[in-house]
């Protein structure tokens, strides 16, 4: 029987799946693996289901003169922490889970974009710390999100998820910057430069992957067109946004607030942030569901027996 190493505790049928194909050991840590952890299962496995925050760099690869592993089967959509070039060099092939992932994150970003818009992270913080004194007409007025415009930064499945919602749900505008030339199955416009999206928008969505080339693609020149009523939501990768150029822009009033999901170096928060009244920060909670969870498990662990059946990979990256 092939090896396979879970690097996290997953939800038992995806172990149940796992087993009937494979001898599989569950690391027993929710931490992402440190660099012995990370050699050792190069050479020790057939296969690794890796995910977030498992750091398989170049020099990872290259520490490893004669890996017994030849998959790594990514839990989870975004794997900008493999370095998928370096693993493909030394004979390693690197799968993801792309549509399990969709409709979950898409729902964090509505969340996150009606949170800071309508300020409901600080209202519950009122009602808890029992400063509330009752309604009144003027009260923590927010952004009417309805009809709004919203743009999306990266028009991709989960971009598309969260248009489709905007739009049908809320009735807003559409306009996005993505790579490439996009045709959407509903009222959308493209706009050339983030620069220019930014500027015409009351909410900014970033949801492009993680990498060296998105990195701080949403800085202080982005954040420095928006309008000063509007808000930006991160639900991508942290180090998208320049997370300093984002503190400024929060506490000098360029815009009018955040909602994030993820962090520049997660799971640090800074506290400038915290200490922020205007931004809505939550821990990484884009897929956090057990369907949506055990859903990406069993894609992570079907490629990995497509591997072990010598068929193509479904969904090799
Ligand atoms: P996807 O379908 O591959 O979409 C990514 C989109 O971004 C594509 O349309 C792509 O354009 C565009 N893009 C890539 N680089 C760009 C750049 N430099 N400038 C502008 N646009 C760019 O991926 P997805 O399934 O929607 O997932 C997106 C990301 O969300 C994942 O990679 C992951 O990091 C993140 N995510 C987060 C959570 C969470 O828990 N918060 C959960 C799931 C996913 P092209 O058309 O040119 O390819």
């Amino acid at each position: 029987m092939l090896k396979l190493l879970m690097t996290r505790k997953l939800p038992d049928p995806v172990l149940e799946k796992a087993r009937e194909t494979f001898d599989v050991t569950v690391r027993d840590n929710t931490q992402p693996m440190d660099h012995e952890e990370l050699l050792s299962s190069l050479k020790d496995y057939d296969v690794v289901l890796p995910t977030l925050g498992d750091a398989y760099s170049a020099e990872v690869f290259s520490a490893v003169p004669h890996q017994r592993c030849k998959l790594l089967a990514n839990f989870g959509v975004g794997y900008n922490h493999i370095d998928a070039d370096a693993a493909r060099k030394v004979g390693i092939e690197v799968t993801n889970t792309p549509g399990a992932v969709t409709d979950a994150t898409a729902d964090i970003a509505l969340m996150l974009m009606l949170m800071t818009c309508r300020r409901a992270g600080e209202g519950e913080r009122m009602v808890r710390a029992g400063r509330w004194q009752g309604w009144h007409p003027t009260q923590l007025l927010g952004l009417h999100m309805s009809g709004k415009t919203l743009g999306i930064v990266g028009m991709g499945r989960i971009g598309q998820a969260i248009a489709h919602r905007a739009h049908f749900g809320f009735g807003m505008t559409i306009k996005f910057y993505n790579r490439s030339p996009k045709d959407v199955s509903f009222p959308a416009e493209q706009i050339d430069t983030l620069g220019d999206l930014a500027s015409q928008v009351d909410v900014l969505v970033v949801a492009v992957p993680g990498g060296a080339e998105t990195h701080h693609l949403i800085d202080a020149s982005v954040l420095q067109k928006m309008k000063p009523h509007a808000h930006v939501v991160n639900i991508a990768r942290g180090d998208v946004v320049n997370e300093a150029d984002l503190i400024t822009a929060l506490s000098e009033g360029q815009i009018a607030g955040a909602g994030l999901d993820v962090y520049e170096f997660e799971p640090e928060v800074p506290k400038a942030l915290t200490d922020l009244d205007n931004v809505t920060l939550l821990p990484h909670l884009g897929t956090a569901a057990l369907e949506v969870r055990t859903a990406m498990g069993l894609m992570a662990v079907d490629n990995a027996i497509a591997f072990a059946d010598g068929r193509p990979l479904p969904n090799a990256v």
